[in-house]
């Protein structure tokens, strides 16, 4: 028998970053948490600390270090604060897997730091792969670390390519369940507001996910996430809109065969095939039983109502910094909305103006990559401002 596999959550107060706790609680002889990090919830983040005694916590937002300090003061446990300090912890030797569930850009410098320390990254964090995909595949191949996706559309293609390794993938059919607003006409989009936007048909999820799925931005990301993933063109990936979620999605060969991975709308299935790969655990979670649905449809997207799906296509074409512009004006965008800032059809409108406005870079570095973030936030501040 192994020993336990040593855990670093990052994002640990998140949708994911909770679940991947829950699944620690239900496999105790196998996994333990070394590191958990939040970005400021720091009450849930003192609470997971004390109940999982970590080696080591990190708050991002530094303002509440003191907070952390004095609350963990008589427990053995390493305190921190700041983006930094994550990207120095997750290199300590001994962590096995380092789970990115954070949100977003944050994602990407200690993902970079991970890989390099070759660590098995159980990869949550699609927006990594989004702004420095390129990067990010090449790192793992020089550092030989593992990346093995938590997204549950990538963990049902990563579980169909098991034992097809001399088999090329002919085609990736990446599924979507279309969002609250797939029926809504493009008058309609213009009207819906953020509570509407936060309730998602199937998953419960984070609030800039969520928001993500209701654009179609997600599946534009995921699109970009298979492309670096699994080694495709996006040519070779179609999205087909299927409202029940139960096929996570599909693997075409060369023989024509499709393989399918079906499942429960629950994250907690691919979180733990991520941790226990290439093992499957036993589980009493609800399982699946088709004859409930009776029904499973697929249809085309609609990318002149949801353009972003369209944007992200466009990105990845020109290839260079455009996905990382892309993805930080959505963030922007999205964080708008969620203030009600902006109304829902706003945030492809800034995601374009940023794209279009925001220097191109074919082969950008690291250092560009940060530049770029922070020049096409602000360019999308700006154009936020304008719309008042
Ligand atoms: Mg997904």
């Amino acid at each position: 028998m192994n020993r336990r596999k040593r855990l670093a959550v990052l994002g640990s107060t998140g949708s994911i970053g909770r679940q991947t706790l829950e699944t620690v609680d239900a496999y105790p002889d196998l996994f333990e948490v070394y590191l958990i990090t939040a970005n400021n919830q720091i009450d849930k983040l003192i609470e997971q600390a004390i109940k999982y005694q970590p080696e080591v916590v990190i708050i991002a937002n530094e303002q509440y270090y003191t907070q952390l300090r004095d609350a963990l003061a008589h427990l053995p446990i390493k305190t921190f604060a700041g983006a930094d300090a994550i990207a120095d912890a997750v290199t300590m030797s001994d962590i096995d897997v380092v789970v990115t569930a954070m949100v977003g850009y944050a994602g990407l410098q200690p993902t970079i730091q991970a890989i390099k320390a070759g660590k098995t990254i159980a990869l949550a964090n699609k927006e990594t792969l989004v702004v420095a995909g390129e990067l990010i595949t090449q790192l793992a191949q020089e550092y030989r670390a593992d990346i093995i996706p938590v997204d549950s559309e990538h963990s049902a293609i990563f579980q169909c390519l098991v034992g097809e390794a001399y088999n090329p993938i002919e085609k990736i059919i990446l599924t979507a369940s279309g969002g609250p607003f797939r029926m809504h006409t493009r008058e309609q989009l213009q009207h819906v507001t953020r509570d509407d936007a936060l309730r998602h048909p199937n998953w419960s999820m984070g609030n800039k996910i969520t928001i993500d799925s209701a654009t179609l931005m997600n599946k534009g990301f995921e699109m970009i996430e298979a492309k670096w993933l699994f080694g495709v063109e996006p040519s070779q990936i179609e999205i087909v809109v299927h409202p029940q979620s139960i096929v996570h999605s599909m693997v075409e060969f060369a023989d024509g065969a499709v393989k399918a991975q079906l499942g429960t709308p629950d994250m907690k299935l691919p979180i733990r095939y991520a941790l226990s790969y290439p093992q499957r655990l036993p589980s009493t979670d609800r399982k699946l039983s088709l004859i409930d649905y009776a029904t499973l449809t697929f249809e085309r997207p609609d990318m002149e109502r949801f353009p972003l799906l369209q944007y992200a296509f466009d990105a990845i074409e020109q290839g260079g910094n455009m996905p990382c512009i892309m993805n930080a004006a959505n963030e922007v965008a999205v964080a708008a909305f969620l203030d009600q800032r902006i109304g829902f059809c706003h945030i492809a409108d800034t995601v374009l103006h940023t794209m279009q406005r925001v220097a191109f870079m074919t082969t950008p570095r690291y250092d560009d990559y940060v530049a770029t973030n922070s020049e096409a936030r602000l360019c999308a501040s700006q154009y936020i401002e304008s719309l008042k």
